[in-house]
C-alpha cells in the first residue's frame, strides 16, 4: 500500500513534472542531478527554484546519501547567484521544511532569492 502511496505522490508531483519536461517551464540550469527555474511568483526581484530530478519530499526526508546531492544544490544556487550578478551584494537560500515550514510543494526546492536587499520577516504566525 505504501509503494502505491508513494507512486501516485510522485506522478502527481508538479516538480517531478518539471524535472522530467512533461510541464514545459524555461530551465536556466539542468544537469544530470538538478534543474532550476524561475519561481512562478516570485517574491524578490531574483527567485529562481533549484530542485532535485530525483523526488525527495523536503529535507526531512533526506538519506545520508543525499548528502552530495544537498551539497550540489546549494554550489548549483551558488554558481546561479554569480551568472544572475547577485552573487557579489548577496542574495538568501531559503529551504522550507514540512507544513510548520511553510512548505507548499512536497519535492525539495531550493530558494535563491537576490537582486537586492531583502527584509527578514521570519516570525511565528
Ligand atoms: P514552498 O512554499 O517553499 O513550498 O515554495 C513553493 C514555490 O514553488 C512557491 O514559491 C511557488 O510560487 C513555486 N511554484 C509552484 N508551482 C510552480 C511552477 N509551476 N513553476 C514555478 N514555480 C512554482
Ligand atoms: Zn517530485
Amino acid at each position: 500500500m505504501e509503494i502505491c502511496h508513494s507512486t501516485f505522490k510522485i506522478m502527481d508531483c508538479i516538480f517531478c513534472k518539471i524535472a522530467n519536461k512533461e510541464i514545459s517551464t524555461e530551465l536556466l540550469y539542468e544537469d544530470n542531478l538538478v534543474v532550476a527555474f524561475y519561481d512562478i511568483k516570485p517574491i524578490a526581484p531574483i527567485h529562481v527554484l533549484i530542485i532535485p530530478k530525483k523526488h525527495i519530499d523536503s529535507i526531512a526526508d533526506l538519506k545520508e546519501n543525499d548528502k552530495s546531492l544537498a551539497g550540489h544544490m546549494i554550489l548549483v544556487a551558488k554558481s546561479l547567484a554569480e551568472k544572475l550578478k547577485t552573487a557579489e551584494g548577496g542574495y538568501k537560500l531559503l529551504f522550507r521544511v514540512r507544513e510548520d515550514g511553510g512548505q507548499e510543494v512536497p519535492h525539495i526546492h531550493l530558494h535563491l532569492l537576490g537582486g537586492g536587499p531583502l527584509k527578514e520577516i521570519i516570525g511565528p504566525k
